[in-house]
């Protein structure tokens, strides 16, 4: 049954080969994988939180759009936020006032 063994490891590799719903985050400096859930309109980055809007093409193959700018923002603004602070703690240094 050579044909028919044939047939099967054909379709296990065309299955293989389908990661339609599969994206690498847009994050450069993440590039985390992730799924979205069926018919989600965002999905979020599991490593570093980042939301993307999602468009299904078909109900089974997603498509990233972009960011949603106001969570990654957010997020981004946490990060300055936390930075600043470093910043602003090293300032209080007596000898850096102007
Ligand atoms: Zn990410």
């Amino acid at each position: 049954m050579a044909v028919e063994r044939e047939g099967l490891s054909g379709a296990e590799t065309l299955a293989k080969t389908r990661t339609y719903g599969k994206f690498r985050c847009h994050n450069p400096s993440c590039m985390g994988r992730f799924q979205p859930e069926p018919g989600a309109k965002r999905v979020k980055c599991p490593a570093c939180g980042m939301e993307f809007r999602v468009h299904w093409i078909r109900p089974d193959f997603p498509r990233i759009r972009g960011p949603v700018w106001d969570v990654n923002r957010k997020i981004a603004q946490e990060a300055l936020a936390a930075l600043e602070a470093k910043k602003s703690a090293a300032k209080a240094a007596p000898k850096e006032e102007k």
